[in-house]
């Protein structure tokens, strides 16, 4: 089974595409953004290692718990082009597995979509890369600048796009082209330590607009609580 060295995984993750999804991010991005929140995914060698297996198996149980979708970002997810690619052709045949059981297959807004977060342009998609986005309904690409800030929902700057890349990424992606968000982009999610005799610390998961971060630093920091990943500062 081919290992995925991953940064972390999470469901529900209700910021990064629509309804209740499940979040995995890969680990690992050549890009160094100027401004990136997510520095601690970019050494390849971070995070902890996976497999597709493991993550077939969490996406079995959100499927069953009713997630409406699957985020894959990152760190570079094309950067592990070859797991990206079994991983997205595993979640498809679950999905239709599940979907045939509750048999709601026919029904674009029951189904579950696959959405990518990728850094690369369209026109940096190599054959690999192209292979492993097979089987993707629709992909947010580009990098992100922080000069271009936007409020166009799901994006980080203004110049990525969103790309539908299937009959249901097309139905479920087109309302939401041109939608500005409305409600919270960012979730805070609060874990236990990870070690014994560590504190709960915090986690923030989505997009948050410019200067939020720190913002919810202090906010937090009134509660008690730390922020796990500071990796947005240099
Ligand atoms: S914003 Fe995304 S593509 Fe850019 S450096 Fe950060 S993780 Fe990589």
């Amino acid at each position: 089974m081919v290992r995925i060295r991953i940064g972390g995984t999470h469901f529900p993750l209700e910021t990064l595409g629509p309804g209740r999804r499940l979040g995995v991010w890969f680990q690992g991005c050549p890009l160094a953004c100027a401004g990136c929140m997510s520095r601690h995914t970019w050494a390849p060698e971070g995070g902890r290692e996976s497999s597709v297996g493991e993550l077939l198996g969490l996406w079995r149980e959100a499927l069953e718990d009713g997630a409406q979708g699957l985020t894959v970002s990152g760190g570079e997810p094309l950067e592990q082009a070859q797991a990206l690619g079994e991983f997205l052709a595993g979640a498809a045949l679950l999905r239709e597995a599940a979907e045939g059981a509750r048999g709601s297959g026919a029904r674009p807004e029951r189904r579950a979509d696959l959405l990518v977060y990728t850094g690369y342009e369209q026109d940096e998609w190599d054959p690999d890369r192209l292979r492993a986005l097979r089987h993707a309904d629709a992909v947010v690409a580009g990098r992100f600048r922080v000069a271009e800030p936007t409020t166009l929902v799901w994006r980080g700057s203004a110049n990525q796009r969103l790309l539908p890349r299937t009959e249901l990424g097309r139905v479920r992606y087109a309302p939401h082209q041109d939608r500005r968000a409305t409600g919270p982009t960012v979730q805070v999610v609060v874990e236990a330590g990870r070690n014994p005799g560590e504190a709960p610390a915090a986690q923030l998961l989505g997009i948050p607009a410019r200067g939020e971060l720190a913002f919810y630093e202090r906010w937090l920091g009134d509660r008690g609580l730390r922020l796990r990943e500071r990796s947005w500062r240099p």
